[in-house]
């Protein structure tokens, strides 16, 4: 950085600036990476903080290094400790050796799932090489926008490092080295033992001893060296776990400066390992708010996914949970070359009308031609092919000149973006949607057509980068035995059809997917999230002996899933599922829930621009309540405000949204809406499967408002009897007054979620907090006890349905304080009914009324953890 001006570094995302001293890591916080700041993100769009080339940038995608033109190298590193989440939740959208722009979209990330896997989301900002090189006008603490100034790096006066007049000396192979200076040398190759190889830390420490010798010292790695004091060189070489590594030391100290840097890698690995006690001893990732989350935390503490296999072993996230054995079998996919010049409108135009004619047709025939959820999802296709948005943006472009494909292609890829641009991990999976319609339109208007069925080996197990719903419908379903993607996402429709398929799936396995032969014969082991990728034949025999054993008993279990459930000491206990969509009902009854304790009804119509009438939500509540059979269906009416906006529900902005019009202050706000949603959830037959369920309650008068109007509807339809009518338990002022509502409702559903954040005063989106957002703090359990107290005395049910209901550490302490029903992600219904099942109440009383009187959420789970009766296994 010869007589540079200085470089301007900008906040990479909103969040809270300050020191690196507050970074709880000592390579960054003694300034070993270099200097900079910290930012705490509220966003998880990672922005470049500098134009330049991107340097580093591992698999994980959990940081990036810019070389500036003028040669600083600044460094972002999202949270600490974050390697360990092996890329998940992390998704690069550049490339390394990319050249970009200031404020260019380097890295997406999901703040909640980095902020529950990482130790903080602290984002060190830093100038890793700085040689020659200080910053000034540092920011001072304080909030701070995407694209705000956080320093400038300028030349430090008067300053002479031994790199600069060493670094021309540097070789490239170390067999030259050894006779090259006339002072000693010395070398000594080692395997890097760290789990995550020469990642930052690493390096960071590297690099610190290095520039403590007097000795030039070098790393070569894979054929090429770098400077040992350059961090990022050395991250940049890519080492990874088992692979090997050469120091190279010229000058008078070259032997102590290899036991210097053999040292400083041993420091790294203690380092990795007592991060890797406190992330796995760490609760946030014990807390299972969803299903998603022991597979989540199972993945987070398999640790690596770096991209290559370690130990013969690629780690993934549980898709959809299963054990097996076969044959690699590789999709790959053809890229369709669009002409970006069209025929003119007319013939543009016809020609587009006719391929998305024929993908109609076709879509409606593979629905028709599968089970409930195939037809789902081929339903929502002909909704995309039919999107006025997409087809009108695809006419314009028509009407520009472009051809039919560039058209669609360009519609698509827009609303792809926008679907992704949303930082809702369930609407970016919807795009994956968008994309399989445009591959059928674009091979229609080539006159072909997606094969309904591609070949596939006995035993095969899909290994490619993603996967598109009808790439899967396409495969034989008998010969197929398990499907892992390098990408993907555990709720996609893909997904989805997987678990319909009972097809065990992997996804974010990483680009290591892409060094599994074809042909190889894998061990998927979809419960645990990993994939064996080079089994050895002893390896082989005990997997296929241990998957005729899962098939024995499979069935056994299955019918245990189904039976209903009693604790060890008879008390029946209910078990219902939480639902968003008919596949997800379709899952629950397959396992074993004993009806729906609580549609969210807001999700069926989330990514919608306008608002669903009285006839399509009928339908929708009519198709869930027949997947369910004659089991119930509460329904839970428009939640809709706060952290659950709809886009065709523009409300006005708030201050305070989570304390503002939600739930149903908003419902009585807009009578017109819950008047609609009522008259469809009335008219579902037979009239009493559905039950209704008032969210975020506060006064008994919400309550009275709406059964007032229910009634109505009621008579205006000619209904019978009363309908069951019950409220939500999510605000303290409901909890207290729970005796109140109960003389006025049904029943009780207590929304964990909602209750934890509004008597903790703890948002429950915030990344920052949500190792303390946490239902077990003994404040929220009084208010659990209260209302189920409340629920005996009035002979009345009271359920959970929050996110607490499916935590195996809470279930005990629930059923203690006299919850008797309980409401679950649908596959988490098994492992529930198990583990009550090996329960006696008496014993959760006595845990419970302990729990009840310590001071915090961690120590509560710290109790409940000692018992033996929250692991399921108690006599
Ligand atoms: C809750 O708040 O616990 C709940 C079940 O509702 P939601 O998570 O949909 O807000
Ligand atoms: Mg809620």
């Amino acid at each position: 950085m010869n007589a540079e001006p200085p470089v301007t570094i900008l906040a990479p995302f909103d969040g809270w600036c300050t020191g690196l001293d507050e970074v709880p890591d000592p390579v960054f916080s003694g300034r070993m990476l270099g200097d900079g700041v910290a930012i705490d993100p509220v966003s998880g769009i990672l922005l470049a903080p500098c134009a330049g080339e991107v340097v580093t940038l591992p698999a994980s995608a959990h940081a990036v290094t810019i070389r500036t033109p003028g040669g600083a190298e600044v460094l972002v590193h999202i949270g600490i400790d974050t390697v360990q989440l092996g890329g998940r939740g992390f998704a690069a959208q550049v490339k390394l050796g990319q050249v970009v722009e200031a404020g260019q979209e380097l890295i997406r990330f999901e703040l909640d799932t980095v902020a529950r896997g990482a130790k903080t989301l602290l984002t060190p900002v830093v100038v890793a090489a700085s040689d020659g090189l200080t910053i000034r006008h540092r920011r001072a603490a304080g909030i701070i926008k995407a694209g705000d100034v956080l320093f400038e790096i300028v030349q430090a006066r008067d300053v002479v490092h031994a790199s600069q007049v060493t670094q021309t000396s540097d070789v490239a192979h170390s067999s030259e080295v050894t006779h090259a200076s006339a002072s000693a040398s010395s070398q000594r190759t080692v395997t890097v033992q760290l789990r995550h190889g020469l990642h930052a830390r690493p390096a960071a420490l590297l690099a610190q001893a290095a520039k403590a010798l007097a000795a030039e010292v070098s790393i070569l790695a894979h054929g090429r060296t770098a400077n040992a004091r350059s961090v990022t060189a050395v991250m940049a070489l890519g080492v990874r776990h088992g692979e090997e590594v050469t120091f190279t030391a010229r000058g008078p100290d070259a032997a102590h400066a290899i036991q210097q840097l053999d040292a400083a890698l041993e420091t790294a690995l203690h380092m990795e390992s007592a991060a890797g006690h406190a992330t796995t001893g760490d609760r946030a990732s014990a807390v299972s708010s969803a299903v998603a989350a022991p597979s989540v935390a199972a993945a987070a503490m398999a640790g690596e996914n770096s991209g290559g296999a370690v130990d013969g072993v690629l780690r993934g996230i549980p898709a959809v949970a299963g054990f097996a054995v076969g044959r690699a079998t590789r999709i790959e996919r053809r890229e369709i070359v669009v002409e970006e010049h069209g025929g003119g409108m007319a013939h543009e135009g016809a020609q587009l009308e006719q391929a998305r004619a024929n993908v109609r047709a076709r879509l409606t025939r593979v629905g028709g031609a599968g089970g409930a959820t195939r037809r789902e999802i081929a339903a929502a296709h002909v909704e995309f092919l039919d999107d006025p948005v997409m087809n009108e943006a695809a006419q314009e472009l028509i009407a520009a000149g472009k051809s039919a494909g560039y058209a669609w292609r360009a519609a698509t890829r827009r609303q792809v973006q926008a679907l992704e641009a949303l930082g809702d991990s369930r609407l970016r999976e919807r795009a994956d949607d968008l994309l399989d319609v445009e591959s059928h339109v674009l091979l229609a208007l080539m006159g072909e057509a997606r094969p309904m069925n591609l070949t596939i080996p006995d035993e095969a197990v899909i290994v490619a980068d993603d996967l598109l719903p009808s790439e899967l419908t396409a495969l034989d379903r008998r010969r197929l035995v398990a499907i892992c993607l390098g990408r993907g996402g555990a709720t996609s429709h893909v997904a989805i059809l997987a678990a319909a398929m009972d097809v065990p799936m992997l996804v974010g396995l990483g680009t290591g997917i892409h060094a599994v032969a074809d042909g190889a014969m894998v061990i998927v082991d979809a419960d645990a999230g990993a994939l064996h990728v080079a089994p050895d034949i002893p390896a082989l025999d005990a997997a296929r002996a241990a998957v005729a054993t899962r098939l024995t008993n499979r069935s056994a279990e299955r019918a245990a899933a189904l039976a209903d459930c009693r604790s060890l000491d008879g008390t029946r206990i209910e078990i219902f599922a939480n639902l968003g969509s008919t596949a997800d009902a379709v899952a629950a009854v397959e396992n074993g829930a004993e009806g729906c304790g609580l549609l969210r009804t807001e999700f069926l119509f989330i990514d919608r621009e306008t608002a669903p009438d009285e006839r399509e939500q009928r339908d929708a509540y009519q198709a869930i309540s027949t997947a369910l059979g004659a089991r119930p269906l509460v329904l839970r009416l428009m939640d809709v405000g706060g952290d659950k906006p709809l886009k065709y529900l523009p409300l006005p902005h708030e201050e305070n949204p989570a304390l503002g019009l939600r739930g149903v202050r908003t419902a009585l706000a807009r009578p017109d809406l819950l008047r609609t949603q009522l008259r469809a959830a009335l008219r579902v037959e037979p009239f009493g499967v559905v039950q209704l369920l008032i969210p975020m309650v506060t006064d008994v008068a919400e309550v009275i408002t709406v059964r007032t109007l229910i009634e109505e509807i009621n008579a205006e339809l000619g209904n019978g009897p009363r309908i069951k009518l019950g409220a939500m338990i999510e605000t303290p002022a409901a909890a207290l007054n729970a005796s109140a509502l109960l003389r006025e409702v049904d029943f009780l559903s207590i929304g964990s979620n909602d209750l934890t954040q509004y008597t903790l005063a703890m948002d429950r989106g915030h990344a920052a907090l949500a190792g303390r957002t946490d239902a077990l703090h003994p404040a929220v359990l009084k208010l659990i006890a209260l209302t189920a107290n409340a629920g005996i005395e009035a002979g009345k049910t009271i359920a959970v349905c929050g996110g607490v209901a499916a935590d195996r550490i809470a279930v005990p302490i629930l059923l203690g304080l006299g919850v008797r029903e309980l409401s679950v992600v649908p596959a988490a219904i098994p492992a529930i009914k198990r583990q009550i099942r090996a329960v006696r109440i008496a014993d959760c009383r006595a845990l419970a009324s302990r729990c009840l009187e310590l001071g915090s959420a961690a120590e509560v789970r710290s109790l409940a953890a000692q018992t033996s009766i929250t692991s399921g296994d108690a006599p």
